[in-house]
């Protein structure tokens, strides 16, 4: 274990650090990192980032992004940063099976692992832990760290404010959720005087898509969008062909669920996608009902309330089937 003043001390020394987020990082698993990346880098630290997978192109942007490695690109390159490092940062996760074979080694480093995450139920594989699920992004709590812990406001440079922005914009959905507190707003403006471009960062986020995927996204409204009024709830199913045929990659269906929530009666939307390997959920729902309860139960994963994820081993007509069964335990829920 560490306490604050053991982390802070380590600190003020060089250290061997690596960054580390989640499988297929979103937006605030890559602000975060990045972000940290920029103040430790500033302390003279050696520091990487290892990304467990690949990422969307509507991120690589970011600044550092080209210091980033891929962990399935460098395998033995990862592995032995991994076991020689003194620090080990986990962003944006808080269970080593969301790093997939990374978590093992991570397990195994003897180095010191600082959890920063807002997701439910940790596991207990860290030393010391900055974690709130109050904050409507990772990228929040790496500011609060950065700022209420370690006192080096001054450090939070451009790079690190563009990356941090980035984090906060994408997970609180362009500052939709319930969890975008006047708290959250005010870190944003402090972000926005220390240098983050708010209406840049926006453009390259959702203004960068191809003519492919928005003929995709219309696609899915048009021939994949299924509402349950019995429920309020409403799915989007994408199939392994569909991916083919529109030349889908990695992020291209993000936020395509959120369509489904706009519906005003909806109060659960569920995007379910055939991968190569697995079915993969995305669920949203409105106000209390608790989406990551549905992952977390049923579908091996978890999330947040609003937000949450998880897969199966089924079919995909197997796994639509399965969603649509579960809904009648709910229906109190979802029809109040
Ligand atoms: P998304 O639907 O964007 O993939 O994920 C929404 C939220 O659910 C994110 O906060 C993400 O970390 C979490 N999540 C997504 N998939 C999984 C999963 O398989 N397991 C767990 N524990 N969380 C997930
Ligand atoms: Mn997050």
């Amino acid at each position: 274990m560490l306490d604050l003043t053991s982390l802070t001390e380590l600190l003020d020394k060089p250290q061997k650090i690596v960054i580390t987020t989640h499988h297929k990082p979103d937006g605030d698993a890559m602000g975060s990192s990045l972000g940290l990346y920029h103040y430790l880098i500033q302390l003279g630290h050696h520091v990487q980032v290892i990304a467990p997978t690949d990422y969307p192109d509507f991120l690589a942007w970011m600044p550092g992004n080209e210091n980033v490695i891929i962990y399935t690109e460098t395998i033995e390159q990862s592995a032995r940063l991994i076991a020689e490092a003194n620090l080990i940062f986990c962003l944006d996760f808080n269970n080593l099976s969301r790093i997939n074979e990374m978590g093992e080694l991570v397990r195994a480093s003897a180095a010191y692992k600082v959890m920063i995450d807002h997701h439910l139920e940790p596991e207990d594989f860290d030393d010391y832990r900055h974690w709130n699920i109050n904050a409507c992004a990772t990228a929040q709590l790496v500011y609060d760290f950065i700022v209420n812990s370690l006192h080096k406001k001054e450090l939070v440079n451009k790079d690190v404010a563009t990356c941090l922005y980035t984090g906060i914009l994408t997970d609180s959905a362009s500052f939709r959720l319930p969890n975008t507190t006047s708290e959250v707003h005010r870190i944003v403006a402090d972000l926005i005087d220390a240098g983050a471009v708010n209406w840049r960062i926006h453009e390259l986020i959702y203004n960068s898509a191809s003519e492919n995927r928005l003929r995709f996204l219309g696609h899915c409204l048009a021939n994949r969008l299924e509402i349950l009024p019995e429920f309020n709830t409403a799915l989007i199913w994408v199939t392994k062909e569909d991916l083919a045929k529109y030349d889908s990659n990695t992020g291209d269906t993000e936020g395509i669920v959120n369509y489904a929530l706009s519906i005003g009666s909806i109060r659960l939307a569920a995007f379910i996608v055939d991968r190569r390997d697995k079915v993969k959920l995305s669920l949203r729902s409105k106000g209390e009902f608790p989406a990551s309860d549905i992952c977390k139960r049923y579908f091996d994963g978890g999330g947040h309330r609003n937000a949450a994820g998880g897969q199966s081993t089924l079919s995909l007509d197997d796994t639509i089937a399965k969603f649509k069964s579960i809904l009648p335990e709910y229906k109190k829920l979802l029809i109040q």
